[in-house]
Formats: structure tokens, sequence, C-alpha cells
């Protein structure tokens, strides 16, 4: 059974509090993974207000322990309070993580003005996000990255064309099944597309009752593929400090299965471009988050 474990650090305290604690956990207990770090400015607040207004937010607020989690200084940040850089606040951490064998990549710059507003970016202002992103990630690292996650799994044909050419390893940029090449307004694209394949945590916990961390590691170790690789989403923001006693759990169970963990890189360099499927990207909405996010297609869709 292989695993790799995709750490998305979408806020300030994520990165400050989150990423430490779990990046010692998983050193201790011999486990690679990728962190991918919001490079820009954290304005959570903007989205936690959005999501405030939805259906159902009460409930998934209680069962997630939101304020908790996030605590109230990220729930205001861009709003009430100043937004507060995310990478830039920390470039030291981030060269640490890397020089102690995870991989870090983007997700994104503005991860509330990614996941909001990408259909309303236009080309410009999506160029524009990817530039500023992999330009903090240059001043941070002094070298290029090698692997782009969307914020929020959103993503449109624009997007995919602009990462597409930024000329990186992979994109972890959808949901899905297996990495694939995606297949754009008719044409294939260039780098291939590695899927988150399992469902996240606060996605979990807003429906199923699982009472302690044995419950949480039960539930995923029963959806993992042994066949094949198995691409697991965690946040430092949830994982990383409210969750992370779930988390080790999760370790250990995955480690009493054999797991063989991966880097996403590593993931990508294996990859036989030639012989994976080329698929559609889509829309599609998922239990337990709110909104559209992107999604494997059927190959079958492709027309040569
Ligand atoms: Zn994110």
């Amino acid at each position: 059974m292989q695993v790799a474990l995709k750490i998305d650090v979408d806020t300030h305290e994520g990165l400050k509090t989150g990423v430490p604690a779990m990046a010692a956990m998983l050193s201790r207990e011999g486990v690679t993974a990728s962190f991918y770090v919001a490079m820009g400015n954290d304005n959570s607040g903007k989205a936690i207000r959005r999501i405030i207004t939805n259906r159902g937010f009460l409930t998934k607020m209680f069962r997630t322990r939101a304020v908790s989690m996030y605590g109230w200084r990220t729930i205001l940040s861009g709003t009430l309070l100043k937004a507060r850089p995310v990478a830039l606040a920390f470039p030291g951490l981030l060269r640490d993580l890397n020089d102690r064998g995870f991989e870090v990549g983007v997700h994104g710059y503005d991860h509330v003005r990614w996941q909001d507003r990408i259909d309303e970016l236009g080309e410009a202002g999506i160029a524009q996000e990817l530039e500023d992103a992999f330009e903090v990630y240059r001043a941070v690292f002094a070298q290029e990255p090698h692997g782009y996650a969307a914020p929020g799994w959103r993503a449109n044909a624009v997007s995919m064309r602009l990462v597409d050419r930024a000329g990186l390893l992979y994109h972890s940029d959808t949901r899905g099944k297996t990495p694939f090449i995606p297949w754009i307004d008719g044409a294939a694209l260039s780098t291939p597309e590695i899927p988150t394949t399992l469902p996240t945590l606060d996605e979990v916990l807003g429906r199923e009752r699982l009472p302690n961390a044995a419950a949480v590691a039960h539930f995923y170790l029963n959806r993992m593929d042994a066949g094949r690789l198995n691409v697991h989403t965690v946040h430092a923001e949830t994982e990383g400090i409210g969750q992370l006693q779930s988390f080790t759990a999760l370790i250990h169970a995955m480690k009493e299965a054999g797991a063989e963990f991966l880097r996403l890189d590593a993931v990508a360099a294996r990859l036989d471009r030639k012989s994976i499927p080329v698929c559609p990207v889509v829309r599609a909405t998922l239990p337990g988050r709110s909104g559209w996010i992107a999604a494997q297609g059927d190959p079958a869709a492709v027309s040569a």
C-alpha cells in the first residue's frame, strides 16, 4: 500500500503551530510527506465569514470545534484584524522542513481569493496569483518549486493551462482516483495531475460519528486501496492543531498495515506518462464540503 500525505497549509497559525507539531511527529515516526503552503496573505477570516452564512455551518462548527482549531485570531484575519503573511512570516521554518527531507510546494498565493473567486479572476488575475506565489517560493528557497496544489481543489481551464506552462513536475489540484494527464479544451496538458483520493477529516467529522482517534484511523484504513496509490490531504489547521492525536493514530495504523510513504514529487518521478490515463477535469460536489471542487473525469469522455 502506497500512501502520499499532502499537507495543506492555508493560514499563518497553521504554519506557526500546526506544521512544527506535525513535522515533529512525522520525523519521530520516520514518515515523509509533502507540504503545500499558501505563499501570500492569510485572509481566512473572509472565508470563515462566508461559510458562517451557509446552512449546516453551526453543526460543522461544533463537531469540528472550529474555534479551538483555528483560534479567534485566524477567524478574524483579513476582516476585523489585519491579514498576516503565511509563508513569508516563517521562511526559516520552511527551509528547515526542506532540510529535514519533507517536500515543500506551492498552495496558491491568496488562498481565499483563489478559492472564492477563481472564475472571476480571469487569465490576468490567475497569472498574477501564480507569479506572486512562485516569486515568494523562489525568495524562500532560491530554487523553483516542483509541485502546485490549487487552494480548495478549485481549478478551471485557464488555471490548469497556466499551471501547466510553469514547467512543474506535477500538480495536485483535483479529487480523483489515479494520477492522470488532464484533457483541457480538446488538448492534453503536459504536466501530470496527482489527485487526492480520500475524503478530508473536516469533511468526515461533519458527517460521521467518530468518537476517538482509533475510530478515525479505522475509518480511513477501511477506505484505503492496497493495490494503488492513496493520496490523503490533511490540514495544518486540523490534523496539526486540534486533531494531532487522530492523525498520529492514523499514521500508526498505516505503518502497521505496511504502508510505504512517498512524497508527491517521488510519485511524479515514478509515473510513466505514456501509460497513465488522459481524463477531463469536471466539477463535482462532495459530501461534507460546501461548493464545487475540480475532479478527475471519465477517460472515455476524451476523444482522440
Ligand atoms: Zn488549502
